[in-house]
């Protein structure tokens, strides 16, 4: 879903680059962190796979389209396809929640009818029923963050990137966020965070990328900030052990919320084996770390434009077979699910439900 081959990045006029020999492969449904000190190269990464900027050398593949080869012109379609987030949330001051909300999809061309439904539900997702015609400087940092998360998921995006997200919240509220990160994601949601926190990361025990001065020095699947004495500790020692604490109870909520649908996960697991042991068979791989075989993925319906050729397994092209199980490289995490959420999440995009909406290709 995301690759990066080898990828460096040398801006003008440094004398270091940016990024060195940078490879990893983000799957289609993960939770990745990207973590690292300030200038580790965290937002160079996230700038790369929206094609904000391009790499020195090497190759970025996002949703089956190598960047190099993406014209100008299909830029603003590739990028309707991922959501992204910042720590300054970049809404617009002058307008209300539910127009900065509906901007991108007025600016996209979406109609009227579209836009007067699917603003309130990306709201109610993030939890802001209510306050639609509120201003931003009405409301508080983390209800700023939900309205900024709403309007990246408005659009019903594969993939969304967060560039330090909590970067300007209090723990609580942060662990409020990292919540619904967790909640989009388990939505079926791609979610690539950037962090220099750790102690979201420690808790969280998702698949960490770590950069060092621009190189990779760590892929763990299971999470875990790993040896923190190089990581500058921004905050007094006593917020963060509160707000490793809060993090730890929101996340034992989580999978308090989830305990019962451990046979879900089961059956997941048991589908995600087979479609290994399948792939496999028809064409043995080089071991890789962390090994993640991704199935093929079929072409959803209302495709905006092709995808490339080199990225598509022929036999994905044509047949419209079943969308598989999301492969998963973690313990699955499914939040308590109610019906009339379900409708929400179908309505954005974050179930497995195709829409005619919009169409990514892969
Ligand atoms: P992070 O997000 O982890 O703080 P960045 O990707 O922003 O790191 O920056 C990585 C390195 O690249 C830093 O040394 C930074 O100064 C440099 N850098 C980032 N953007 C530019 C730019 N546009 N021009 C020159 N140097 C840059
Ligand atoms: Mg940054």
């Amino acid at each position: 879903m995301i690759r990066f081959e080898n990828v460096t990045k040398r801006y003008r006029g440094t004398s270091k680059p940016a990024l060195s020999g940078v490879d990893f492969e983000v799957q289609r449904g993960e939770f990745v962190f990207l973590v690292g000190a300030s200038g580790s190269g965290k937002s160079s990464c996230l700038r790369l796979i929206l094609r904000e900027d391009v790499p020195t050398s090497g190759r970025v593949a996002v949703l089956g389209r190598d960047l190099r080869s993406l014209a100008n012109r299909k830029v603003p379609y590739f990028r309707r396809h991922i959501g992204s987030v910042f720590q300054d949330f970049r809404l617009l001051p002058s307008k209300t929640v539910h127009q900065n909300v509906a901007f991108t999809l007025q600016v996209t061309g979406s109609s009227r009818g579209f836009i007067q439904q699917a603003v309130p539900e990306a709201l109610a997702l993030v939890g802001l029923e209510g306050k639609e015609k509120r201003m931003p400087h009405e409301l508080s940092g983390g209800e700023q963050q939900r309205v900024a998360i709403a309007r990246a998921l408005v659009n019903r995006p594969q993939v969304l990137l967060a560039d330090e997200p909590t970067g300007n919240l209090d723990p609580a509220t942060s662990v409020d966020i990292m919540q619904l990160l967790a909640r989009i994601n388990a939505g079926g949601t791609t979610v690539l965070m950037a962090t220099h926190e750790a102690g979201f990361v420690d808790q969280m025990r998702r698949r960490v990328i770590e950069l060092r001065d621009g190189e990779m020095v760590r892929d763990e699947v299971h999470g875990g900030y790993g040896d923190t004495s190089n990581i500058p500790r921004l905050a007094p020692e006593e917020v963060r052990g509160a707000a490793a604490a809060a993090a730890l109870t929101a996340v034992q909520e989580v999978q308090r919320q989830t305990a019962d649908l451990s046979v879900v996960r089961a059956a997941l697991a048991e589908e995600l084996d087979a479609q290994r042991r399948a792939a496999a068979a028809a064409a043995p791989q080089p071991e890789r770390e962390p090994q993640v075989v991704e199935p093929p993925e079929p072409p959803r319906r209302g495709v905006v434009e092709p995808p490339d050729e080199a990225e598509r397994a022929p036999a994905a092209e044509k047949a419209p077979v079943e969308r598989p199980a999301t492969p998963r490289t973690h313990p699955i995490v499914l939040p308590e699910v109610d019906v009339a959420e379900l409708g929400v999440a179908d309505r954005l995009g974050l179930s497995d439900q195709d829409d005619e909406e919009v169409g990514p290709t892969s």
